[in-house]
């Protein structure tokens, strides 16, 4: 079988690394990658980043930090200790969350692991904060040269084979490649969705309304945030802050990002770095925390990205084409887990396609190879939508917190807030069992029900 990843991103690779892992060698698999990635982040990158041809999720252009739940880390841990250690030594694993008020309240701590849903003897996974360029790179290694290929897909057409995709080159040339299985792994403005749902509005991804700003700052690490590790949450009447280091304290880099509300779409070409500097200090100005007043005052702003979301999906592919990672559903940043969401959907497709085109065992399927990448691709919804669809919801709860809100409203939220930290059984009554939905989650569990369930019902 030829399978064709669009996509290099978080999503892309991995997808590679547990499809070489769980299918025969035989298969022929290519990754084609729009842009090539920037080297390092520098703490000058403002200006390229302004310069970039669309404001985009995209781990490889987009600077910035994020978050690895212990649910996605778990997920490396099954594909390649290696690997997952890798990223844990270049990350900040965090022991702890922060939560503060702008007006300087600590409204709470909560753990960060996943110890809570561990049983006894069982490997506890951390949350590691990292720079996504950080992330990327301990993966890229682990998939090794030559296997991306720098081609923009332009479009893609089914064909009697599976689908066929127009490429251009870096020198512009036009070229075309065939598949019998396509995945989109392009990120929130896919073109392999658009390919699937054409140009409807409602299949397209919408401007939350929140746009952020963030950087790394060249500084000693404050032992608040290394005894014990910890990643710190602030939320104010008129936005929201957050910082953590995201590599090993020793390189002295704290990672820091700015959430507000604007109506107004933040444009590449008419950005400028100066105003966005000065709209930061304004905007936090009377925030109490001296750790977030040093931030501001000497941190270079080096990422803009409004947030994008993506209404659920009808399906998430069929036939010999499927999409995983942000272009089949952007969640809220707030929810901290589209990277994590991301490693869970390639490690599901790549067990179930080991499953049903019979590789562990012969006996198991019947019928021909395009049937069974079909059945595969529904199966992939039909488990992975429901988690997904829960965490999106969990997001919107949880973004409305950092819109502009009056004074009431923000004292309310510190006294909503500090009580979800005190009591436990309060935050279960709102929002259920957050930690055990997160991370108790298995792919190989959920498939196996589902095969169950279809043999059952056959
Ligand atoms: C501000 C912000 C903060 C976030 N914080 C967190 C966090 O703390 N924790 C977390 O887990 N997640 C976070 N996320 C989400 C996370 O970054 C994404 O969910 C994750 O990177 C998704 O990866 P992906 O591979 O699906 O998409 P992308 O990273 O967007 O990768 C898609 C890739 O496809 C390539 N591509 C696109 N079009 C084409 C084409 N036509 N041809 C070829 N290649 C193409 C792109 O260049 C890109 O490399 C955050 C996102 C944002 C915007």
């Amino acid at each position: 079988m030829k399978i064709i990843i669009v996509g290099a991103g978080i999503a892309g690779l991995s997808t590679y690394l547990h499809l070489r892992k769980h299918l025969s060698s035989l298969h022929t698999i290519t990754i084609y990658e729009s842009h090539r990635p920037r080297s390092k982040l520098s703490s000058s990158t403002a200006q390229t980043t302004h310069n970039l041809d669309a404001l985009s999720a995209s781990t490889a252009i987009v600077g910035g930090g994020l978050a690895v739940s212990p649910n996605g880390m778990r997920v490396l841990r099954d594909l390649d200790p290696e690997l997952h250690a890798a990223v844990v030594a270049q990350g900040f694993p965090v022991e702890d969350f922060v939560f503060k008020g702008a007006n300087g309240w600590t409204l709470g701590r909560s753990k960060a692991g996943d110890g809570s849903v561990r049983g006894e003897g069982e490997q506890e996974e951390m949350c590691v904060a990292s720079s996504r360029h950080g992330l990327w790179e301990a993966i890229m290694k682990s998939v090794g040269k030559n296997v991306v290929k720098y081609r923009r897909v332009m479009s893609i057409e089914r064909s009697e084979r599976g689908a066929t995709v127009k490429l251009l080159d870096e020198d512009g040339h036009e070229e075309v490649d065939e598949a019998d299985l396509l995945i989109g792994a392009d990120g929130v403005k896919s073109v392999v969705r658009t390919a699937l749902f054409g140009e409807e509005k409602k299949f397209a991804p919408k401007y939350t309304g929140l746009s952020g700003v963030g950087g790394f700052l060249d500084t000693p690490i404050p032992p608040s945030i290394t005894n014990p590790p910890s990643m710190v949450f602030e939320f104010g009447g008129n936005g929201f802050f957050g910082y953590t280091p995201g590599s090993p304290p020793s390189a002295h880099r704290l990672m820091w990002w700015s959430t507000f509300e604007t109506s107004q779409l933040p444009d590449t070409k008419s950005i400028d770095p100066v105003a966005v500097k000065a709209a930061l200090l304004k905007r936090h100005k009377d925030w109490k925390d001296p750790i977030l007043q040093d931030i501001i005052n000497k941190a270079d702003v080096e990422s803009i990205y409004p947030t994008w979301v993506l209404d659920e999906l009808p399906h998430w592919g069929e036939k010999s084409i499927v999409l995983l990672g942000d272009a089949a559903h952007a969640l809220d940043p707030t929810t901290g887990q589209g990277a994590s969401q991301a490693l869970e959907d390639s490690q599901t497709l790549a067990l179930l396609l080991k499953k049903v085109l019979g590789e562990e065992n012969e006996s198991n399927t019947v019928g021909g190879e395009a049937d069974k990448i079909d059945l595969a691709i529904k199966l992939f919804y039909d488990i992975r939508a429901p988690r997904v669809r829960d965490i999106m919801e969990r997001g919107k709860k949880l973004s409305s917190r950092k819109t502009n809100v009056g004074v009431f409203a923000e004292y309310f939220m510190y006294c909503f807030m500090w009580l979800m930290m005190k009591s436990p059984t309060f935050t279960k009554a709102i929002f259920g069992d957050i930690n055990k939905k997160l991370y108790a989650w298995s792919a190989l569990e959920e498939i196996n029900r589902a095969l169950e369930k279809r043999a059952d019902t056959a």
